[in-house]
């Protein structure tokens, strides 16, 4: 108990202890009602399209729940692979027009899964150094040795793949793991770049696509849709983001999927996903090709094009604008001052950010009003 007391007093020192808000309610995309009854703006959600509130994908988990029950009761392997199940990874893999799709509980245990059955030991995995926790737990977890390389530099990463590449053994795979749009960040992860320099180096191109899929890339399937398997061989998502559910899911060649599905361990043993949040994902992904989707994203795109005017930043593509600080206790204080005036937006400490890039992450829904964008900018100026 002493060491853990330490660990705690250590965090509260540096401003580092997380506190934890609980929901009463959430009727809408854009407004939380806290337990005391605090009503916030939301600026937080990840629910970008606002799908998860949505009426059509609500009446599908309800209806799926009354014909399978809860939970899933097994692992896919055993008896959980419902006919859900299978139907969603045929929709996914149509939609991404690759062969096949594997799905998941969640988008952290498809990126652990992906990695770590992809490589062995021997094989080298280059990741962008801003990459998210859990593809960097997939590297730590695989047998294979991993390097972090600076984030989004195309040319210190065909500098450390020069450097590897001249001590590289015939049947040593190279790895290169990165992030579509950054998570914290908002920027673009050089796509076209990294598969040009693939045709130098020989290496399998992994890109976890959370936060473009459903918002970015031709109808909103995300950044690497113009890519064929051979470019990028795996290509991730979660279903918890635009698509406003929960899940992920990888998606490449038939050898490559079935690969994951016999060998990784969060496939093989963990309960399969819920079915109410499987039949929520199916319907969910026909909403955001639709025309409705493709209105909800004009509308995302042009709240992106408002809020960054307002607050005088330069334009960007996706809806999560970093407004970076460089402390914690500062950061703290801005995410408070902005509670008082109704706005919830999270601050961002380490280590989910390094160290003196302390931030505020806001993040833009469809749903935000001109009213709300502007409001929200007046009080970060002031
Ligand atoms: N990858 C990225 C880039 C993420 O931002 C997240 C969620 N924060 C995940 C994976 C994990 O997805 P999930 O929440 O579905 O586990």
């Amino acid at each position: 108990m002493k060491r853990e007391k330490e660990k705690l007093e250590s965090l509260r020192k540096q401003n580092l202890l997380r506190k934890i808000e609980t929901l009463k309610q959430k009727t809408s995309p854009t407004q939380l009602t806290l337990e005391n009854g605090e009503i916030f703006l939301n600026f937080s959600s990840n629910d970008y399209l606002g799908l998860s509130q949505h009426p059509e994908v609500i009446q599908k988990a309800i209806t799926a729940i009354k014909k399978y029950g809860i939970g899933s009761a097994s692992s896919r392997i055993i008896s959980g692979t419902l006919s859900s199940h299978q139907a969603l990874e045929r929709d996914i893999a149509t939609a991404k027009k690759t062969e096949k799709a594997l799905t998941f509980s969640t988008g952290y245990m498809t990126n652990l899964a992906t990695i770590t059955s992809l490589s062995q030991q021997g094989d080298f995995i280059f990741i962008d150094e801003l990459s998210h926790a859990s593809l960097f737990d997939g590297a730590k977890l695989s047998s294979a040795t991993w390097r972090p390389f600076q984030h989004n530099n195309i040319n210190a990463l065909e500098e450390i793949l020069q450097k590897y590449s001249q001590r590289r053994k015939k049947d040593q795979r190279f790895l290169v793991v990165t992030e579509a749009v950054f998570s914290m960040d908002g920027d673009i992860a050089p796509i076209k770049d990294l598969v040009k320099l693939k045709k130098k180096y020989d290496f399998f191109l992994i890109i976890d696509e959370a936060h473009s899929f459903g918002i970015l890339g031709k109808n909103g399937l995300g950044l690497c849709q113009q890519f064929s398997s051979e470019e990028i061989e795996a290509k991730i998502g979660t279903l918890s983001k635009a698509i406003g559910s929960s899940g992920g899911y990888v998606t490449g060649d038939q050898s490559f999927i079935e690969i994951i599905l016999q060998k990784s361990r969060p496939f093989i043993y963990s309960t399969s996903p819920l079915p109410a949040q499987v039949e929520a994902s199916r319907i969910a992904l026909q909403i955001l090709q639709s025309k409705e989707g493709e209105k909800l994203r004009k509308q995302l795109r042009e709240n992106i094009k408002l809020f960054c005017e307002f607050l005088k930043i330069p334009q960007q593509e996706s809806p999560i604008i970093s407004y970076l600080i460089g402390n914690s206790t500062q950061a703290l204080e801005l995410q408070k001052a902005l509670r008082k005036k109704g706005y919830f937006v999270p601050a961002i400490r380490y280590p989910t950010v390094p160290k003196g890039t302390e931030r505020l992450r806001i993040s833009l829904l469809a749903q935000h009003s001109q009213k709300d964008l502007k409001a929200l900018a007046k009080a970060l100026s002031h």
